[in-house]
C-alpha cells in the first residue's frame, strides 16, 4: 500500500485564500485584523517561526507588531505589555511564542492574556473551554490537524485513536478534539509501556513527541491514518524531520502527513484563522 499524502501546505493555501476574502470584508468595514506577537529575541527558531507567521498574515492583509523579549525584560514589564495588548481594541489576537527567556514565568504570563485575544488557544481559560466543550479559541496545531482530517473526509467516529505526547499545547488538546470527533482515544507518553504494540491498535495515530523518526512503519496498523506533528532538526539533513519514519510508514498507512508540508502550515493557517475570527466577533458585538 502507498499512502495518500495529506497535503497540509496545499490545504493551507485554500484556507489562506479564504482568509484574505474575510479580511477584505472586514477592511471594507474599517477593521484590519491584527495579530501581535511576543517573542524571545534570543531564540533564532522562534524568530524564524514568527517571520513566517508574519509573512502569511501580511499576505492575507492582516497587521501585526512583534515585541522582542530579552534577558533584560522583567516579569512586571511582560505583564504590563500583555495588559496593554488586552486593553488595545485594535489588537485582535496575541501570540505568546514559546519559549520565553527562562527567567520569566510563562504560566503567569498566559494567565494574564485575555481569552478573547488568545488566538493560539493555549491559556488555561481557552483550554478549560475546550475541556468543557464551550466556544473559544482552540490550540492552533491540533486545530490544524482536525482541519486536515475534515478536508480529507477522515471519519473519526468509533475509530481507535492513539496520540503520542501529552503536552498542554499539542497532545492533550489533540486527544480532546479527537474525543469530540467521537474517536476512542488513548494518550501515550514517555512512561507508556510497549508503545509500538499500542500504536499498532490505532486507526488514527498522531505523533507529537519531538523525537526524530521514532515511529517506524512496523508500528503502524495497515490502513491507519498517520498524522505527524513533529519537526526535529537533524544534523546533516536539509529539512526538519517528523516523529514518524515517513518512507516505511507510507508503505503501511492509508494516509499520512509529510514533514515539512503537513501539520506545520496548517498550524499557522489555523492561528491566522482564529485571529480573523476574533476580529469578526468584535464587529458582531
Ligand atoms: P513536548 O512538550 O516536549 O512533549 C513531548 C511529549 O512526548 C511528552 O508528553 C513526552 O512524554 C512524550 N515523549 C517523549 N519521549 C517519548 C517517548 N520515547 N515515548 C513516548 N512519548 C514520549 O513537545 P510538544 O511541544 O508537544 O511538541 C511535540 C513535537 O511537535 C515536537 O517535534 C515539536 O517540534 C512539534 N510541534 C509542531 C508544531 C507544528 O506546528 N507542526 C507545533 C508545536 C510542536 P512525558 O509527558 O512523559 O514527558
Amino acid at each position: 500500500m502507498t499512502a495518500t499524502l495529506l497535503d497540509g501546505l496545499a490545504l493551507s493555501k485554500i484556507v489562506r485564500e479564504d482568509l484574505k476574502k474575510r479580511v477584505d470584508a472586514l477592511r471594507a468595514k474599517g477593521i484590519v485584523p491584527r495579530l501581535d506577537v511576543v517573542v524571545a529575541a534570543q531564540d533564532p527558531a522562534s524568530l524564524a517561526y514568527v517571520r513566517m507567521k508574519r509573512k502569511w498574515a501580511e499576505a492575507a492583509g492582516m497587521l501585526g507588531e512583534a515585541y522582542e523579549i530579552t534577558e533584560a525584560t522583567s516579569q512586571a514589564e511582560l505583564l504590563d505589555l500583555l495588559h496593554k495588548l488586552n486593553a488595545n481594541p485594535s489588537v485582535h489576537g496575541v501570540l505568546l511564542q514559546h519559549p520565553l527567556p527562562k527567567h520569566l514565568d510563562e504560566d503567569e504570563a498566559l494567565l494574564a492574556l485575555g481569552p478573547e485575544k488568545d488566538v493560539d488557544g493555549i491559556t488555561p481559560q481557552s483550554l478549560g473551554r475546550l475541556v468543557a466543550d464551550l466556544p473559544g479559541f482552540r490550540c492552533a496545531t491540533p486545530l490544524g490537524i482536525t482541519k486536515i482530517l475534515d478536508h480529507y473526509k477522515i471519519d473519526c467516529t468509533g475509530k481507535q485513536a492513539v496520540v503520542i505526547g501529552r503536552s498542554v499545547i499539542l497532545g492533550k488538546p489533540m486527544a480532546l478534539m479527537l474525543l469530540q470527533k467521537n474517536a476512542t482515544v488513548t494518550v501515550a507518553h514517555s512512561k507508556t509501556v510497549n508503545l509500538p504494540d499500542l500504536c499498532r491498535t490505532a486507526d488514527i495515530l498522531v505523533a507529537a513527541v519531538g523525537r526524530a523518526e521514532m515511529v517506524k512503519g512496523d508500528w503502524i496498523k495497515p490502513g491507519a491514518v498517520v498524522i505527524d506533528a513533529g519537526y526535529n532538526k537533524v544534523e546533516g539533513r536539509k529539512f526538519d524531520v517528523g516523529d514518524v519514519e515517513f518512507e516505511s510508514a507510507a508503505l503501511v498507512a492509508s494516509a499520512i502527513t509529510p514533514v515539512p508540508g503537513g501539520v506545520g502550515p496548517m498550524t499557522v493557517a489555523s492561528l491566522l484563522a482564529n485571529c480573523v475570527e476574533a476580529a469578526e466577533l468584535k464587529v458582531a458585538e
